[in-house]
């Protein structure tokens, strides 16, 4: 691997610049190298003063012929006004409030500006820059490293300008490139046309041959290097979890179950082709020899907790324990209440399992006569103990990292793993965030579902709303509103639930209007949701503790106060609370201008499509990567240069080859320097021993 000497005794940097480059997270010359400029400035042939176009953003050189601080005769404003000239021309800068920067200069210096040309505001001749960066050139050695070809800009610190930066990068490339070892199979770089990595290092810092826009893009020939690199690191450290974690065990589930049998007999309904593969695939694993790790997603609505269920009596009918883990207290009471008749009603026991539980059947789950578990991660984390547990559900979204995921088996216990999301998730992440699964997609929604009609309303329009409630509650039919905090403040402008109850409680004086939010105690939501299930309550008025799991086909109506507030995936679930028991559902986003541009993207992709899958792509899109991604925090390593959108074909190609790879040789024990790599990168998270 390259080498990880400090920076410090790179020639010119010294303590002093190494403490600020500390700041950049550059701390060893590797950190250098991989510190990718932020974009590049073309400097081949820079153009002439009089060459300069009025409006474009341009980059000029010239000789300091006046350096001057003048103020501004009313308001007493400092400018500092530098002027330029080459053969062709005068060019005046100016940099207001700061007349320090005068020191920085000397008559007969060269100078690179780079800036917006305007015209001369004063005298509307000649022209100018206002505030342009800047660039002294002092010597011969400056004139190479920074002139003459396309120069990359990197992101500086206080006190360590772009410049200053390159010229240190300059030392770094030329001076350890050699010591770059590619760890990248021959057979794998050529199959995909990539450079070697020290040239493609080499070239991403100083171009020697590349297109300025394809640089500025970050997709030329050298950073294509880099975007397959991370990529090919992070999917073969992701097989290599997946291979660490096919583990034979112990347990052997039948393939066959009465309980399911059972369940599917009561159910009003039939299965979908969708489901019936999706529960196949996880009965199949389940019956393996190995344990399973398999993501279960598909749109909201589409029936997932059925084929969770299922899925737990299957384990139950094998002599084993199941638990459903939620991310959350309210979530883990919702799939409580929406499963534990069901199960009761098949003869068996289910507890509910919270942190603020005062009751807690830890004694039934311990002794197995409690077989099916519902409850926050807590469930696993105290140290609760089961008699014999086979098969983990998770219920999440991108809340559980591939590590933690990985760490849930180092606390002893070994059962299948489901994961479940609330919505679909993007190709992107199903490759990446969740590449060390097996995936499982239920394609399909049970039919005569009604599409949900939905509309984007003003604040102004109230009484729209308002009649399409009357209307809908006099066929008998429910209402969810939902705002985006519990209680006003006075920091905060936004509607509230507790003020929205009251307010809707007066318009619909007959009406019995509910209220349910997350400061309520367990028992109370409970009972709140009981009785809107029941009917008993018309409109129920909400915080978005209703989200996930909610089940209510009566209920028709959601409206959405300060839709602006809410995140795509967000909107997508809450929506999906309507429109589950065949009769026509309506939704109804109430937005408080001023909105952002964000935010206007976000309501038209809802009226646009209900599409769980195309509103996941377009989320990932309106939100980028990195919102979704953290890296960081799901315990995988960085992506700097590549692009989870734009990239997705390198990532493919970057899976494939890391999937065979460790198909043939499962601990890389034919390629030592790839497996340094491995380690390096995931900073040992990955366990190398147990799969070699
Ligand atoms: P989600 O995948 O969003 O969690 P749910 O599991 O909550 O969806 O199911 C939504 C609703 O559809 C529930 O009322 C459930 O009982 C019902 N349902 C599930 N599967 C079918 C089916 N095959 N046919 C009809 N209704 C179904
Ligand atoms: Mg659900």
């Amino acid at each position: 691997m390259v080498s990880d000497h400090p920076i410090q005794y790179v020639k010119g940097v010294g303590p002093g610049r190494s403490k600020l480059l500390q700041r950049l997270d550059i701390k060893t010359i590797e950190d250098a190298l991989y510190y990718l400029p932020s974009r590049y400035e073309d400097r081949r042939n820079i153009k002439k003063i009089r060459e300069l176009n009025y409006g474009s953003l341009e980059t000029t050189m010239g000789e300091v012929v006046g350096i001057e601080v003048t103020t501004t005769p009313r308001k007493g404003i400092k400018i500092f006004e530098l002027t330029l000239m080459d053969s062709t021309g005068v060019l005046k800068a100016k940099w207001f409030n700061q007349p320090f920067m005068k020191q920085y200069f000397k008559h007969g210096q060269r100078v690179i500006l780079s800036g917006h040309v305007k015209s001369n505001a004063y005298y509307g001749i000649g022209i100018e820059m206002e505030s342009p960066e800047f660039e002294i050139i002092k010597d011969e050695q400056d004139r190479l490293i920074h002139t003459g070809r396309i120069v990359p800009i990197y992101r500086g610190t206080e006190g360590l300008s772009p410049k200053q930066l390159r010229t240190i990068m300059m030392e770094v490339v030329v001076g350890h490139i050699d010591e770059i070892k590619d760890f990248l199979p021959e057979e794998i770089r050529l199959r995909n046309s990539l450079m070697p990595l020290g040239e493609a290092i080499k070239n991403v810092h100083f171009p020697e041959d590349a297109s300025i826009e394809e640089l500025n893009r970050g997709v030329s020939t050298a950073h294509r290097r880099l975007i397959f690199d991370e990529f090919f690191i992070l999917e073969l450290g992701l097989s290599m979890i997946k291979r660490g974690e096919d583990i034979e065990r112990g347990i052997t589930f039948k393939a066959e179950s009465p309980l399911v049998r059972a369940l599917l007999e009561r159910l009003p309904f039939k299965p979908t082709k969708a489901q019936e593969r999706v529960f196949d695939e996880i009965r199949r694993d389940m019956a393996g020899p190995t344990v399973m790790n398999r993501l279960m997603h598909g749109d909201v609505g589409c029936g997932k907790t059925i084929v969770a269920l299922m899925s737990m009596l299957l384990a139950v009918d094998s002599g084993y324990q199941a638990a459903l883990m939620a991310p959350t207290e309210i979530l883990a009471e919702q799939h409580y209440l929406n499963i534990h008749h069901m199960i009761e009603a098949l003869g068996l026991k289910a507890a509910l399992l919270t942190g603020s539980l005062k009751e807690r059947p830890i004694q039934d789950i311990a002794e197995g006569s409690t077989q099916i578990v519902i409850g926050t991660h807590a469930l696993i984390q105290e140290g609760i103990s089961f008699k014999k547990l086979g098969l983990v559900i998770i219920d999440e979204q991108h809340r559980f990292g591939v590590i933690q995921r990985a760490s849930l088996r180092k606390k002893g216990f070994n059962p299948d793993v489901l994961v479940m999301t609330a919505t679909p998730i993007p190709r992107t992440l199903a490759l990446t965030l969740y590449g060390d699964l097996d995936v499982s997609t239920i394609d399909e929604l049970p039919p005569m579902r009604h599409g949900v009609e939905t509309k984007v309303l003003f604040s102004s329009q109230k009484e729209r709303i308002y009649s399409l409630m009357r209307q809908e509650l006099e066929k008998g039919r429910q209402a969810y509103v939902v705002y985006p905090i519990i209680e006003g403040s006075e920091k905060v402008d936004l509607k509230s639930a507790i003020e929205g109850a009251k307010a809707f409680q007066q318009i619909f004086q007959r009406r019995n209007v509910g209220l349910i939010h997350g400061r309520m105690k367990p028992g109370e939501r409970e009972e709140i949701m009981a009785s809107f299930k029941a009917g008993k309550i018309d409109i129920l008025v909400a915080t978005t503790v209703i989200e996930v799991g909610v089940d209510v086909p009566n209920a028709t109506v959601m409206v959405i106060v300060h839709a602006e507030r809410f995140g795509l995936a967000q909107l997508h679930q809450l929506r999906g609370r309507v429109g589950r028991g065949g009769h026509q559902s309506y939704c109804l986003l109430v937005a408080y201008p001023p909105m952002g541009d964000e935010a206007k993207k976000r309501l038209k992709v809802m009226e646009e499509t209900s599409d769980g899958f195309r509103i996941a792509e377009e989320d990932l899109i309106i939100r980028g990567p990195g919102d979704f991604f953290g890296t960081r925090q799901a315990g995988i390593p960085d992506l700097r240069a590549a692009n989870l959108i734009r990239d997705i074909r390198i990532l493919e190609a970057a899976r494939r080859e890391a999937f065979a790879i460790t198909d043939k040789d499962p601990g890389l024990k034919a390629y030592p320097s790839l497996r340094d790599a491995i380690k390096h990168k995931w900073q040992g998270r990955i366990d190398l021993i147990r799969v070699s």
